[in-house]
């Protein structure tokens, strides 16, 4: 599915694809992904998390270190 969200480093929209499966569902939600802001002017990283339905509950950025409970962390580069 298209998700649009706002980049925390530069203030850009955001587009990228994600699927169910790319975030882990066997832990507490809100799960995390690292997404990577694919512009030319940012290029950075952010971690972004999912409740149940896959909705964005909240963005960081950077990757953060507070990962470790997930079994999985998905690496996603952005569309824009
Ligand atoms: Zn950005």
């Amino acid at each position: 599915m298209l998700k649009i969200t706002v980049c925390p480093h530069c203030g850009k929209y955001i587009k990228f694809l994600i699927h169910e499966e790319d975030i882990d569902h066997s832990t507490r939600y809100p799960a995390p992904i690292f997404l990577r802001h694919n512009s030319p002017d940012c290029g950075k990283w952010l971690t972004i998390y999912f409740d149940s339905k896959m909705r964005v509950s909240n963005a960081f950025k950077d990757k953060e270190q507070t990962v470790n409970k997930w079994k999985f962390v998905k690496e996603i580069h952005s569309v824009n």
